[in-house]
């Protein structure tokens, strides 16, 4: 190979593009400011083809006994649970053994991974770097994410999705017997709080006194506690000279999409375009363009259908709609979940 791949950003997407060059015989340079393993808020389940991305990753094996949902109950305050099935199955996995096991992989590969090492934005603006460092933070932005394991399950089987006001929130067991209790919330006035009372704080200012209280009956781990604010959704559009992939390109809204299967799809699409520059074939400029077309194909039109349905997730008319065509059998969910979801690996 003639060149060298830098990749900023050491997430799901940042890996899996290391893990797949690597496999390529591409020398990969990764840097990852944070160090591992690490929580991550994130709701931890994937939905889509999320998991067909790992099993190719060689990252999850059908021996490794990890948490499956088939079916998924929703629930707005305390009112009754309507439960439906998942049109693919979903696959609980916390951040902390992923990108653990992702990056280990990709070191046992023979990436260069140099953890704690931040790059400033413009490194992004480089011929063969690739900018994978996840969403850029919006200062005027009203939501807040929260998350946090609790040390036991009570309810192994299935995602649970909370609607609160102006909040929701999906619990579902990942490995270790745990629950990942996650959730979006508009940012309000929550008093001041220690960041372990953080999440059990706004669970009941959302109206949700009742999940507040079964996760303190179960204990949280306090290791696990992690919070994002500054989120800013949606698609950011392709900048003409970089490549951008996963939370960097689009901030897929939770629930409504899978935003890991997103951010490893994106990987694997730029994947070929990335080998044929290293191997001298393509230029940098067509590698970039190259990618962006793949990238702009496969994912804008999901992006854009997620953030249009994402509203309805939040508003109380939009849940309580919801929440009756579910119940009365005509909520679309199997077409719903096809046009936000992506598609399996083509190779
Ligand atoms: C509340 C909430 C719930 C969610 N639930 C789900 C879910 O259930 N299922 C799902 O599929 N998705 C979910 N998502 C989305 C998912 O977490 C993201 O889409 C995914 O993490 C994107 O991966 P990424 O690799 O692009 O970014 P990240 O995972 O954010 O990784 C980016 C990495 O870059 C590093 N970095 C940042 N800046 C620099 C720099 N300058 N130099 C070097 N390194 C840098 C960071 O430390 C980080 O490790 C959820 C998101 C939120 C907010």
């Amino acid at each position: 190979m003639k060149r060298p791949v830098t990749i900023v950003g050491g997430g799901v997407a940042g890996l899996a593009l290391g893990v797949r060059l690597r496999e390529r015989g591409v020398g990969v340079v990764l840097h990852e400011a944070g160090s591992y393993p690490r929580h991550r808020v994130c709701g931890e389940f994937f939905a889509g083809q999320g998991e067909a991305y790992l099993r190719r990753l060689g990252v999850v094996a059908e021996t490794d006994g990890l948490p499956r949902h088939s079916v998924s109950h929703w629930q707005r305050g305390s009112g009754k649970t309507v439960s439906m099935k998942l049109p693919q199955g979903a696959l609980g996995l916390s951040r902390h053994r992923l990108d653990r096991d992702l990056a280990a992989r990709f070191e046992r590969l023979g990436g260069d991974l140099r953890a704690g090492s931040r790059l400033p934005e413009k490194a992004g603006g480089r011929p063969g770097v690739v900018w994978a460092a996840g969403r850029a933070p919006d200062p005027r932005s009203r939501w807040v994410g929260l998350k946090a394991h609790t040390l036991r399950a009570d309810h192994p089987e299935g995602l649970e999705v909370h609607f609160g006001e102006g909040a929701y929130v999906g619990v579902s067991a990942v490995e270790g017997d745990r629950l990942n209790v996650c959730g979006l919330f508009r940012k309000r006035e929550w008093g001041r709080v220690k960041k372990e009372a953080a999440l059990p704080r706004a669970l009941e200012v959302a109206g949700l006194g009742a999940l507040a209280e079964r996760v303190a009956r179960l204990g949280l781990d306090e290791a696990s506690f992690s919070a994002v604010s500054g989120l800013r959704l949606g698609w950011r559009g392709l900048p003409a000279d970089r490549i951008h992939l996963g939370d960097a390109l689009a901030v897929i809204p939770p629930f409504t999409g899978d935003g890991m299967s997103l951010a490893l799809e994106s990987a694997f699409l730029v994947e070929e375009p990335l080998v044929a520059y290293a191997e001298g074939k393509l230029d940098w400029a067509a590698c970039v363009g190259g990618s962006n077309r793949l990238l702009r194909v496969r994912l804008a039109g999901r992006c854009r259908r997620a953030a249009w349905l994402h509203p309805l997730l939040l508003n109380p008319f939009g849940q309580r709609m919801l929440l009756l065509a579910a119940r009365g059998g005509c909520l679309p969910f199997r077409s719903l979940h096809r046009l936000t979801h992506g598609t399996a690996p083509a190779h």
